[in-house]
């Protein structure tokens, strides 16, 4: 992907006239060209020059790894600047889901997550993020099938960085280009309350999910660091005034991690926080990730749902698919390239950068 305001740029420096950009932009974002020499209606001197000024791709993909169950696909890349960007590809029925990684690593240090565990080296670029999507569309093409929705919820914050992100949505939606609709591209953040409120005003109808995973400020101060910034009730304004300005579902993520956020104390403030229209909770159980938590068992999270059901909740649990190839909710790691190969070692052993949690 080419900053299309670097493309026409070029081009104009070039004197090429006006619609070589969008040719070109198209044949980056439908056609899917990592190239200039695959884009064969240009003339050849063209996309010499072309190639002699611009890199087609942010992104190198250095190594792919599939699940021996389901479909879960996760791709290792390495930035221009040598940094390591996971993606993951999640086929779910008629769903092709992408998710994207915003930041090399994560500022907000979760206390279940791995994203967080070296802190941030760098903020995404739009294109380092949209490239992320390109290539699983690449990947998916052979088997003729397509990307249907793209999730940020892969390593990062969106929200701390805001307009890259909201860049990369728009270059995603852009119908000149990739033309993913709104609807099927959904954000989601830890809760900066006034990353909520910019995006709720908005153009682009995209989704919002906001990760709660306790409903009390005592317990949301040491799972979730950010909530001493943006406590529940600044968190919970924010989101009223989304839904508000919407009129649409905004979904909170709820990692339950046994013995401490499941107990009856939670159950209570959820109920009073998110027995709202249009609130609707998605509980995930925990994935390993490193620290000392505890993954709930099934018949616990399915009582959990049941409990909140009953007391007007709209709740369900969701599946997350990936745990074998470290690929699921929460472990996507901010480790180098060395020690993902290293990870693959025949030998079984384990990831070598593991954290204590910070609760
Ligand atoms: N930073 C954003 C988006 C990336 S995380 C956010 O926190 O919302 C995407 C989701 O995965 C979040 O809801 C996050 O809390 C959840 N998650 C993190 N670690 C997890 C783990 N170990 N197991 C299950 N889900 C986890
Ligand atoms: Fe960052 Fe989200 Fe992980 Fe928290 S859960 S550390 S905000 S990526």
């Amino acid at each position: 992907m080419i900053d299309p305001q670097a493309l026409s740029d070029t081009l104009a420096g070039l004197g090429q006239p006006t619609f070589r950009s969008r040719q070109v932009y198209e044949a980056l974002t439908r056609g899917l060209v990592t190239d200039f020499d695959q884009v064969t209606s240009l003339p050849r001197g063209l996309r010499r020059e072309l190639a002699a000024r611009l890199r087609p791709l942010t992104l190198e993909p250095r190594e792919t790894r599939a699940a021996s169950r389901g479909a879960a696909r996760k791709t290792l890349f390495a930035t221009g600047d040598g940094l390591p960007v996971e993606a993951v590809l999640l086929p779910a029925g008629r769903r092709t889901t992408v998710c994207v990684s915003s930041q090399v690593g994560c500022a907000v240090g979760c206390a279940f997550c791995a994203s967080g565990a070296a802190g941030l080296r760098r903020d995404l670029t739009a294109e380092e993020m949209v490239d992320q999507v390109l290539h699983c569309a690449r990947e998916l093409r052979p088997a003729g099938k397509q990307v249907t929705n793209v999730v940020f919820m892969g390593m990062g914050e969106p929200f701390l960085n805001y307009d890259e992100t909201l860049r990369a949505c728009r270059l995603l939606n852009d119908p000149h280009g990739f033309a993913l609709a709104a609807r099927a591209i959904s954000v989601s953040t830890a809760g900066v309350a006034p990353g909520i409120r910019r995006f709720a005003a908005e153009s682009l109808q995209a989704n919002l999910a906001v990760s709660l995973h306790a409903a009390t400020d005592e317990l949301r101060d040491r799972l979730v660091p950010l909530n001493r910034r943006y406590p529940l009730d600044a968190l919970f304004s924010a989101c009223a005034e989304y839904v508000a300005a919407r009129r649409r579902k905004l979904l909170f993520e709820y990692v339950v991690l046994a013995g401490v956020n499941d107990g009856d104390g939670q159950v209570r403030a959820l109920v009073r926080r998110l027995r709202r229209p249009l609130y609707h909770l998605n509980l995930i159980a925990y994935n390993e990730a490193g620290g000392e938590f505890v993954r709930p068992r099934a018949p616990e999270l399915a009582a959990l749902r049941d409990k909140l059901v009953q007391a007007g909740v709209s709740c369900t649990l969701r599946r997350s698919a990936g745990g074998e190839i470290g690929a699921a909710c929460g472990q996507l790691a901010l480790r180098s390239l060395d020690e993902e190969r290293e990870e693959r070692q025949p030998d079984g052993r384990r990831l070598s950068s593991r954290r204590r949690p910070r609760a």
